[in-house]
């Protein structure tokens, strides 16, 4: 017997088999530093959670509509219409699902199609460093992804030539994620009206049903010099853009498993329509009594938000001056979310004191936390110039920066 051929070949998410492993070693007793989960090290909040227990006393505890409850819906409407600026949206464009992740999920599976024999599949343009499970999960659904190469020294960002030399007639989705994991960097709102201009003008002469995914799942964690921006804002391309976010950042709810996803105009109801067809036959709504958490966390979870974002902020700089500070490690300045992504690949072809040749970041990441009890992500699966990269997720005590920067530290300068 085998199982299928799409789970065989399906890539496991590395983020979390990493996370689990320095977990492991942390139960059997090693002093293992972690910077490998994009998870924040806060609590969630306490009127978040009292809202969850009340639901629960209350007794909701049933079935609930599949998109969501209305109330919940609508909350979430009003918030990306007032703070985010997207037009022509209510509740009935929304659809809450089991994460962010999950929510990407059934947008891809609703916007491509497997391709027939006849036909070459779908494209989706995913500009790369980008977090690893967006190609997987492309792929799933039975697209190509199109890998649109960024380096540090553009800050990660795609140029609209770029986009547009990467732009075909099969191309259906480009994603975007700003601000960015792994590369903790961000577009500004002038970046993403230029990107806007190429994507209508390829909509309108070569790729008509052209989608933008906007992974804003960090868009509360912003430290920089410019602010949060949402390409859905743009009204020419509103009705193309399905925003995507979630609690499990902004809220430091990563345990609860709450996303949803938007889109805007009819084309959004037309959406939200397949993508709620589909999650009834996968895992028909989320947990009933989540609701109101929801609610609670959008109506007075704002100073908590900011709160964490002000600790993260702090962090930032702390491991960006003690990355520069290592010797032949180059490294772009986080200004959101909570990662730092040096370039590593000058102790590539170097050998560790334990003997382990370091030919490439997963290399690097294997002695770093064999011989340093250090965990990190290499960036390989992040693609492109990630190969050179290791991630480090700063969503820990400034005191484990300190230390973990020690360690890495010490690592680079042992090896010869
Ligand atoms: N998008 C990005 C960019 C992420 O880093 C994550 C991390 N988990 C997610 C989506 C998914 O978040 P969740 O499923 O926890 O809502
Ligand atoms: N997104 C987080 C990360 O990149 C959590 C793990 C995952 O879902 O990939 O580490």
């Amino acid at each position: 017997m085998r199982v299928s051929r799409r789970a065989e070949e399906l890539k496991e998410s590395t983020t979390l088999a990493i996370t689990e492993r320095a977990k492991g070693m942390r139960r059997a007793g090693a002093d293992v530093l972690a910077f490998a989960a994009g998870e924040p090290d806060f609590d969630t909040p306490e009127c978040i959670k009292l809202a969850a227990i009340e639901a629960l006393r209350a007794g909701l505890t049933k079935y609930a509509p599949i998109p969501g409850d209305e109330e919940t819906r609508h909350t979430i409407a009003r918030k990306l219409a007032t703070e985010n600026g997207i037009p022509d949206i209510t509740g009935d464009h929304v659809v809450i699902s089991t994460g962010a992740k999950h929510s990407i999920y059934l947008a891809m599976q609703c916007l491509i199609d497997q391709p027939r024999a006849d036909d070459s599949p779908h494209e989706v343009l995913i500009p790369v460093p980008a977090w690893l499970s967006y190609a997987p999960v492309a792929q799933l659904a039975g697209a190509r992804v199109v890998e649109i190469p960024t380096t540090a020294s553009s800050g990660f960002r795609m140029t609209p030539e770029q986009l547009d030399r990467a732009l075909s007639p099969r191309s259906r989705l480009l994603v975007l994620n700003s601000p960015c994991n792994p590369c903790g960097t961000m577009y500004r709102p002038d970046d993403l009206r230029a990107l806007a201009s190429v994507i209508l003008r390829a909509a309108r002469e070569r790729c008509p049903d052209l989608c933008i995914l906007s992974d804003e799942i960090y868009e509360r964690i912003v430290y920089g010099p410019d602010p949060h921006f949402s390409i859905g804002s743009i009204p020419a391309i509103a009705e193309r853009v399905i925003t995507i976010n979630g609690m499990s950042k902004a809220f430091a709810m990563t345990g609860w498993r709450i996303g949803y996803l938007a889109g805007s105009g009819s084309f959004g109801l037309v959406l939200a329509e397949a993508v709620a067809k589909l999650q009834g036959q996968m895992t028909s709504n989320i947990t009933s009594f989540l609701y109101p958490a929801i609610r609670a966390a959008l109506r007075d979870g704002a100073a908590d938000s900011a709160r964490m974002c002000a600790a993260f902020a702090l962090r930032a700089s702390l491991i960006h001056e003690r990355l520069g500070r290592i010797p032949g490690l180059r490294t772009v300045r986080p200004v959101g979310a909570f990662y730092a992504f040096p370039d590593v690949s000058s102790c590539f072809g170097m050998v560790s004191p334990r003997g382990k040749l370091l030919a490439n970041a997963d290399d690097f990441a294997a002695a770093l936390l064999d011989e340093h009890a250090v965990a990190a992500i290499p960036g390989t699966d992040f693609g492109g110039c990630g190969s050179n990269h290791m991630r480090f997720s700063f969503a820990c005590s400034e005191s484990q920066i300190e230390r973990g920067m020690d360690r890495l530290g010490e690592f680079v300068s042992s090896l010869r």
